[in-house]
């Protein structure tokens, strides 16, 4: 008798177990829209252009396979911090950022909670629902409280403002310290940092009864530190909402204006097309450059006995791109390049929608969102449809990839669609 008798049987994972289900099912019609993922219009996975260049200038350059510091790659955490911040960020020069090399978006995530768990006891996550499954099991394994807050409304399949607002409202008066969890949850990405900000406002017009203008941004920043939020970004997609580096980092660069101090992970998964890679960042803004300092020493004292120091092949890919002007302006065009191809199938899905469906059921909600992921509406049971009977591989909460999608699948998937419905 085995000593793991008392082990039993894990689920299979969300999103990387349709992923499972798709490789198994024979049926040469099926789609998996089930994991994030970029598709070339023939469904085939797409390494960068840019990619494959700076991986020859590496090879050219014969680099060592020698142990990265645990912080990771010098290059690499400048560029990726000036990638979020905007190279000219003052809070650069000033030194008020700690940046870490981590293992991609998840673990940066898992990095950052680690943090919040060690000096922040007590301290209490806020994740909109839906979010990111995984955004549960790193704040649970980490031993982070969490509590959502309503984000999204089946009905309308957008959003539920109101219910934002009063969930965080309601949090946030039984609890001393909290931070806000600003996922750049699927498809309303950037859209919903946004609507955090406009919620800070509110706050502040509706319960501290604020003076002096909104625009004051010291007064903001004085009852936003009262309130002892940190904000804790989740940037997975930079670039592949709006096509641009800059507008989609709009939103962390904002709150860093105020002067908050914020927590933001970062991944190069999608953007650069690294997935396997495993390159990211957990940056930490700090008010002064000794908070830090000292903030990245314990960000370093966490990771050593986790991985003790991260992969540097994907990291030097990055350095090089983004610290090569021409590289990196080829990469900006090969982002545009994907984030079009999803906004044309995404209005091509729209589109075959709105042909096909004769019940007049409204879908401009599917034009209403953003980025590489859509909400459909389907339910549990209609989405168990979509696969069993359509072979389109999902999650369960609806929400399909639109990078797994093609211009000529759009069609089938919209029959797959209203039947499901029907
Ligand atoms: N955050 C969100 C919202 C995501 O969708 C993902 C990837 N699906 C990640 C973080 C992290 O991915 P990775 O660990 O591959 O960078």
């Amino acid at each position: 008798v085995s000593r793991f008798e008392g082990i039993p049987m894990a689920p299979p994972d969300p999103i990387l177990g349709v992923s499972e289900a798709f490789r198994a099912d024979t049926n040469e019609v099926k789609l998996n829209l089930g994991v994030g993922a970029y598709r070339t219009e023939d469904l085939q996975p797409y390494v960068l252009n840019v990619v494959k260049k700076a991986e020859n200038l590496m090879l050219e350059r014969g680099e060592n396979k020698e142990y990265l510091p645990i912080e990771g790659l010098a290059a690499f955490n400048r560029a990726t911090a000036e990638l979020l911040l905007g190279a000219d960020n003052p809070v650069l020069k000033q030194q008020r950022v700690a940046t870490v090399q981590g293992l991609s978006g998840t673990g940066s995530l898992r990095l950052g909670a680690a943090l919040i768990e060690r000096y922040f006891p007590g301290a209490k996550v806020l994740i909109s629902s839906p979010t990111w499954g995984n955004h549960k099991n790193i704040f649970n394994d980490a031993k982070v409280p969490w509590s959502e807050y309503r984000y999204y409304d089946p009905k309308t399949v957008g959003l539920d403002f109101e219910g934002m607002i009063s969930d965080i409202k309601r949090v946030l008066g039984a609890c001393k310290m909290c931070l806000i969890y600003a996922g750049s949850i699927v498809s309303y990405g950037w859209q919903h940092l946004k609507d955090l900000l406009c919620y800070f406002m509110d706050v502040l017009t509706t319960q501290l009864v604020l003076i002096q203008p909104l625009s004051s941004g010291r007064k903001l920043l004085t009852v936003i530190q009262k309130k002892n939020l940190i904000p804790f970004f989740d940037v997975a997609y930079q670039g592949f909402a709006s096509g641009s580096l800059d507008e989609d980092a709009s939103s962390v660069r904002l709150f860093v204006a105020r002067g908050m101090e914020v927590l933001v992970a970062q991944s190069y998964s999608k953007n650069l097309g690294l997935y396997a890679e495993r390159v990211g960042a957990m940056n930490v803004v700090s008010s002064s450059a000794e908070a830090a300092a000292r903030v990245k020493s314990q960000l370093k004292r966490l990771a050593r006995p986790m991985y003790s120091n991260p992969p540097v092949h994907g990291a030097r890919i990055v350095a090089n791109v983004v610290g090569d002007p021409t590289l990196f302006s080829e990469w900006k065009a090969e982002m545009e390049m994907m984030a079009g191809r999803i906004k044309n199938v995404r209005q091509q899905l729209y589109d075959s929608l709105r042909a096909k469906d004769k019940s007049g059921k409204d879908w401009s909600f599917i034009l209403k969102q953003i980025g590489m992921f859509s909400y459909t509406g389907l339910s549990k049971t209609q989405s168990d449809n979509m696969t069993n009977k359509w072979h389109v591989y999902m999650t369960k909460d609806g929400r399909i990839s639109l990078a797994g999608l093609s211009l000529a699948k759009c069609e089938y998937l919209a029959e797959a669609i209203i039947d499901s419905f029907h």
